[in-house]
């Protein structure tokens, strides 16, 4: 044991089994609904922690309505998280009781394989636990999320957040912040660039702000002509109406990337028409349906298609780090527990300025 760790706040006999508060689905067409549920066991390496926020994100309601196959239930969504650590184990060196901590789209991985132990975590070939609607490394135990009063967490899978930035405003950065953050800096996204955003929702609106502050030509390509003035504020340089096909043909080869995040299936063929020579469209968004690309939209101007999958661990600390230091959060909304069907439905109509969170405390 660590004899600089106050007794206090250890994990101890007594602490196992924590009955935990949340809100679950309970099958593909119900709303969600109070839920009651123990967490895991807590080991020598997890923290547990009081969940204080938890942003909403689309893939929720892709899982919790099963639209991308595979859900099981009851799941208990939600994977921007932050709060405060409650109790830690023994053998925990990087968090202390009290510390505010976060924990994204995945709470371990296999930590063997190449992805791994490059620290790729989230490219786990072995087994990656998600957050919710998944299992953890036993390959039994249900993961569940953070629609939830606490979680246990191995502490590795727990990122540190800095004191100063507006709590509920930095949960969103778990996902939407990561997902938009790690491929804009993967493709060196930055000053000369012209870079097309398409979709203002929750992880668009963080792409333009990472965009804007990485140094490129940003402009928002959207379907609701109400959005232009927020993504003006929001720091982008121009609007595209994607839904008026004169402006969108005298966009043509316009970007040098553009980073899709629409949830909805979009014609990406159209998107690509608007990509310079030797551009790349890069998919971050899993709309239902797969999309389909004629090889014409790539091959005559020898655009690339690309995807981009959250972030490891070390990057998600990064852009927590990035965003601590330059003051960047998230433009939310924030409701209560029972407010969340009908946040997934103003979600689900393109109707979000621009992520919810959920105050725990109403839980
Ligand atoms: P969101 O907040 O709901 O935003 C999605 C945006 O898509 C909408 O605001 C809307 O923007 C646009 N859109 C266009 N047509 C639409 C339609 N018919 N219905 C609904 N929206 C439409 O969603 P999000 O949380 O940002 O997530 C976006 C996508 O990324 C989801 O598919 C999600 O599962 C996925 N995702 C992927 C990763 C990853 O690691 N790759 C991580 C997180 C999320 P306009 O009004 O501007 O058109
Ligand atoms: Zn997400």
């Amino acid at each position: 044991m660590n004899a600089t760790l106050p007794d206090v706040g250890i994990f101890t006999r007594a602490s196992v089994m924590i009955p935990t508060k949340a809100y679950a689905a309970y099958d593909q067409h119900s709303t969600l609904k109070s839920f009651e549920f123990s967490r895991r066991d807590p080991r020598d390496n997890d923290i547990l922690i009081e969940i204080l926020y938890c942003g909403v994100c689309h893939s929720d309601i892709h899982q919790a309505r099963d639209e991308w196959g595979g859900s099981v239930f009851p799941m208990v969504p939600g994977h921007e998280i932050v709060g405060r650590v409650a109790r830690i184990g023994s053998r925990v060196s990087r968090h202390k009781v009290g510390d505010l901590v976060g924990v994204g789209c995945f709470v371990d991985s296999c930590r063997t394989c190449p992805s791994c132990k490059n620290g790729d975590e989230h490219f786990c070939s072995g087994h990656l636990s998600l957050t919710y609607n998944s299992i953890e490394q036993d390959k039994v135990t249900p993961t569940q999320g953070g629609y939830s009063s606490q979680i246990v967490v191995d502490e590795n899978y727990a990122l540190k957040i800095a004191p100063g930035l507006d709590l509920k405003a930095v949960a969103p950065l778990l996902c939407a912040g990561i997902t938009t953050y790690s491929p804009l800096r993967h493709w060196k996204v930055g000053k000369g660039h012209r870079l097309g955003v398409l979709g203002l929702g929750g992880l668009g609106h963080m792409a333009v702000k990472f965009g804007v502050a990485f140094g490129a030509e940003v402009t928002v390509i959207s379907t609701s002509a109400k959005k232009e003035a927020d993504a003006k504020r929001l720091g982008a340089h121009d609007f595209l109406l994607s839904t008026d096909p004169q402006a969108v043909q005298n966009a043509a080869e316009r970007f040098d990337f553009i980073l899709d995040t629409v949830a909805a299936d979009h014609d990406l063929n159209q998107t690509l028409s608007l990509v310079r020579r030797d551009g790349t469209l890069i998919l971050v968004g899993v709309p239902p349906k797969a999309p389909e690309v004629h090889p014409f939209s790539l091959i005559t101007r020898r655009r690339a298609v690309a995807g981009s999958m959250i972030g490891s661990i070390k990057e998600t600390q990064e852009m927590l780090d990035f965003c601590a230091a330059h003051g960047i959060v998230s433009d939310i909304e924030l409701i209560n527990i029972a407010s969340i069907n009908e946040a997934y439905d103003r979600m689900a109509r393109g109707d979000v300025r621009y992520r919810f969170v959920i105050d725990t405390a109403t839980l």
